[in-house]
């Protein structure tokens, strides 16, 4: 199977439920290149045995990082589990990834 470019960020609240989501698809990500923000991606990697290509955390940049791979057409799927109920202190940085999602689809 060819592989596919995954990545995946999720908020703080819903880190435990973005884990309990690669745990019970291991087997489905394993093969693929996988990429996260930073602290999603080693949340990740220390509740799976899943190989994950950390970017910066994303009040620090990695949310961007992700888009610039989005507009490169270098990356297949975005996992992004977000919370409403918070507010983000890199809210622009969430809304120009959404954006670039929406623009690469
Ligand atoms: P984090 O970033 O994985 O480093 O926590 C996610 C985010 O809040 O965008």
């Amino acid at each position: 199977m060819h592989p596919v470019k995954i990545a995946f960020v999720a908020h703080d609240n819903k880190k435990d439920d973005i884990i309990n989501f690669a745990i019970a698809y291991e087997k489905l990500f394993e093969g693929h290149q996988l990429f996260a923000t930073g602290t999603t991606g080693l949340r990740i990697a220390e509740h799976t045995s899943l190989s994950v290509f950390r970017f910066k955390s994303g009040p620090l940049g990695g949310d961007q990082q992700l888009g610039a791979l989005i507009a490169q057409n270098d990356l297949d799927l975005l996992l992004f589990f977000r919370d409403p109920l918070v507010a983000q202190p890199h809210e622009p940085d969430i809304s120009a990834l959404l954006r670039l999602c929406d623009v690469y689809g």
